[in-house]
């Protein structure tokens, strides 16, 4: 696990600056959720933590190590994604393997993770399905398991339960929560899902236009917004 530490990071496109002056400190085993309409730079931050998008300006650290020039897989991080691309020719157990398989870790060690987070997210009994014999939730179930394995400091999760439909929605938040209480790694979660924010975060941090509005536990967001926008964001009494 691992503390992480953004110091003025800012991105720009050519001449829009779409994330300004993002300052955090996410302390070791916290779960952060980055809250805010469509567009207003929430992946681009992920992004950039992960090591996927170049950082036009500022700092980032994990575990008090400068990881701006280091390659993603460097980082030891792992991330879920919305669209949960899993290898459709390849069984359950298999895609969760693949990743470790890539980095050479050895196969009894292989065989001992994948059991484990099987074991966990409740797979086991689907090791030796393909994944279009899978349902959805099953689906993000196997790339959580994928993420999991690779027993990462930081977890990063961009809109993971935004496929899915209302009822899964609300199971896999509570399978995300409980992994969450049993792991304890470090965790930036991205959504502009206001119910998901207040149940799954120890904090909010709340994102308009690549700027931060508020950063608060959930209670204090919705007790004391900062300012309008907020308050109607999150559906808080003015
Ligand atoms: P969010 O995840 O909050 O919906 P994004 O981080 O994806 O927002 O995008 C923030 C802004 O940056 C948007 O205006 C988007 O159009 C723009 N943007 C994202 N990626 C690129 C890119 N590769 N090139 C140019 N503009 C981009
Ligand atoms: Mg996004």
């Amino acid at each position: 696990m691992a503390a992480v530490t953004f110091n003025n990071l800012k991105k720009r496109f050519g001449k829009t600056e779409v994330v300004k002056s993002f300052d955090l400190h996410i302390n070791d085993g916290e779960f952060v959720v980055l809250l805010g309409p469509s567009g207003c730079g929430k992946s681009t931050t992920l992004r950039m933590l992960a090591g996927l998008e170049d950082i036009s300006d500022g700092e980032i650290f994990i575990a008090d190590e400068l990881v701006n020039d280091l390659h993603p897989m460097e980082r030891n991080i792992a991330m879920v994604f919305q669209s949960y691309a899993l290898y459709p020719h390849m069984s359950v157990e298999q895609n969760i393997a693949f990743g470790l398989k890539m980095t050479g870790v050895a196969k009894d060690e292989i065989a001992k993770r994948v059991k484990y987070a099987a074991d966990m997210l409740e797979l086991t009994p689907l090791l030796q399905r393909k994944p279009k014999e899978l349902s959805g939730g099953q689906r993000q179930r196997v790339a959580m398991g994928r993420a999991m394995v690779r027993t990462p400091e930081v977890f990063l999760f961009d809109e993971p339960l935004s496929n899915l439909d209302a009822k899964l929605r609300g199971s896999m938040r509570a399978e995300i929560k409980t992994l969450h209480d049993k792991l304890g790694t470090t965790t930036l979660y991205v959504t502009h899902d206001q119910v998901e924010a207040m149940t799954l975060a120890d904090r909010i941090v709340i994102l308009k236009d690549g700027y931060i509005e508020q950063v608060g536990t959930p209670k204090q967001i919705f007790e004391e917004p900062a300012n309008k926008f907020v308050a109607s964001f999150i559906g808080a009494p003015e």
